[in-house]
């Protein structure tokens, strides 16, 4: 039986000797498939099986597994790949979708394909990253609340936001576990969680609120889900520098 997916390459894994497992996000959840020969330079369909590449694919059903018949790329975004700037972006947005999301979410394959059109397009990059970290932080299974104080749920005199207690804090509840933060501190990040993904390029964020959140967002998951660290953290940061 022949299936036809489309979606967006998130992974690529070698098998084998030219062989490869690719990982795609689609608007139906996670899809892997077997590519064989993809890694060999004469292969037809190495281009469309790329990390980041929105192509279609034809897959062969055979007992449960999905291997590649055909493919043809929808749009290819690898000239990202020659700007510091929109690489280490995509690698850290791309890494926390790995790590941190389950593979039936359906609900951020058009963030990314907005994402990487928006990118594409010159839009503000810490924006994007920033709206695609806290759109993964919101499917985590970690959500955090930013309606109300998350102690008393007080919609009033919110002052800062606490990781431990998984949000917003109000004024009464203000305790040592809680981060002081100004009123456009709170406003973007409600914002980051709000907006829906045909309105990502709404509004720029301040740049300097929009970075330190997506690192106070990464140590949140990477703690959250007991891991070390998030790879391409680092380099993201250096980028920056
Ligand atoms: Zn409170």
């Amino acid at each position: 039986m022949k299936i036809e997916v489309e979606g967006i390459v998130i992974k690529q894994t070698p098998y084998k000797e030219k062989d490869a497992m690719i990982s795609l996000l689609t608007k139906n959840g996670m899809v892997s498939f077997l590519a064989h020969n993809v890694l060999s330079l004469s292969s037809k369909y190495r281009s469309s099986c790329l990390p980041f590449t929105y192509s279609i694919f034809t897959l062969n059903s055979k007992l449960d597994k999905l291997s590649l018949s055909q493919a043809k790329i929808i749009k290819s975004y690898m000239h990202f790949y020659n700007s510091l700037e929109s690489l280490t972006s995509i690698n850290l947005v791309n890494e926390c979708i790995c790590k941190f999301i389950d593979e039936d979410n359906t609900y951020l394959f058009e963030f990314l394909k907005n994402y990487l059109e928006l990118l594409d397009r010159g839009f503000d990059e810490i924006t994007l990253t920033a709206i695609m970290i806290a759109q993964i932080v919101k499917n985590s299974g970690y959500d955090l609340e930013y309606n109300s104080c998350v102690k008393c749920s007080n919609k009033k005199n919110i002052v800062g936001i606490s990781y431990t207690h998984g949000g917003f804090v109000c004024k009464n509840c203000f305790d040592n576990q809680t981060l002081k933060k100004s009123k456009e501190y709170l406003k973007t990040f409600r914002y980051l969680f709000m907006i829906p993904p045909d309105k990502m390029a709404h509004y720029v964020i301040d740049s300097s609120i929009g970075f330190s959140l997506i690192e106070e967002f990464c140590s949140y998951l990477s703690t959250s889900f007991g891991l070390k660290e998030i790879k391409a953290l680092e380099m993201y940061k250096n980028s920056k520098k």
